[in-house]
């Protein structure tokens, strides 16, 4: 049973692996001085570079290890692509999937989001399936239909066994980066609908239990608590303010 919230960090590829680690160890000494809300996970996503270094400064620590995408595919020739048992053998517990800069830069589709889920949920790791419409698409009034047809296309033939989590997080394309966040009631809605999907997938309890759905976009220390505290929110996928060690601790003590 989970009842807290996430907080995901996700470093993308602004850091190289001394700067990764660097930003590590300073979480790791800064957190030291916090008392974290009881129940608030967090989770932080360096570049694949880093992951074994800043795995292991997070060892024995508060933070888990996350990674910013995984292959579909177990093993053999695949030039330039990570497991999800490679993840996992590092320690990662926790994959990013589907994020709007994927779709947009590497053409991820549905389909390919939909393995990639699979894939992390294979090695028990808990995927966070990135959802979201782009300007365009609301202008046009397409908010809903997207946020549906990327849910339900990505978890596709997708069972959740007793022991698998699963993020949905609602990333509007067109705040992403920007520093100027959602209103918070256009998140509010576009989280009911996503929790509407889920319903006519799951059953209640493993919705209750099993998945979260957080809000991404341009989340920072001032606004954070706009967002987490709308009930159907668990939490949030933060990019720019989690490269900073100050910003992201600040972020975390918004829960306490
Ligand atoms: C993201 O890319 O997942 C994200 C939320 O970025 P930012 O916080 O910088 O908008």
């Amino acid at each position: 049973m989970h009842d807290g919230h996430i907080i995901i960090g996700n470093w993308k590829m602004n850091l190289d692996a001394f700067a990764s680690r660097a930003l590590a160890d300073e979480l790791r000494k800064k957190l030291a001085g916090i008392r974290l809300a009881p129940n608030l996970e967090v989770v932080v996503c360096p570049s694949y570079d880093a992951l074994a270094s800043v795995g292991e400064a997070l060892s024995g620590s508060a933070l888990q290890l996350g990674a910013q995408d995984v292959f579909w595919q177990e093993k053999g020739a695949y030039t330039g692509e990570i497991s999800a048992s490679m993840l996992a053998a590092l320690g990662v517990r926790l994959v990013i999937v589907g994020h709007s800069e994927r779709r947009t830069h590497l053409h991820e589709t549905d389909e390919l989001v939909n393995m990639k889920v699979k894939a992390a949920l294979s090695q028990g790791m808990t995927p966070v399936l990135c959802v979201g419409e782009t300007y365009d698409e609301r202008r046009i009034g397409h908010t809903e239909l997207i946020l549906m047809r990327q849910v339900v296309e990505g978890l596709k033939g997708i069972t959740l066994g007793p022991d698998n989590k699963l993020v949905i997080a609602y990333e509007p394309v067109w705040v992403i980066g920007t520093g100027q966040a959602i209103d918070p009631a256009q998140a509010e809605r576009a989280i009911q609908v996503i929790r509407q999907s889920l319903i006519d997938l799951y059953p209640p309890a493993t919705i209750a239990t099993q998945i979260r759905v957080i809000y991404g976009g341009s989340v920072d220390p001032g606004n954070i608590a706009n967002y987490t505290t709308i009930p159907g929110i668990r939490g949030v996928l933060v990019g720019a303010a989690s490269i900073h060690a100050e910003n992201f601790i600040k972020l975390l003590a918004s829960f306490t």
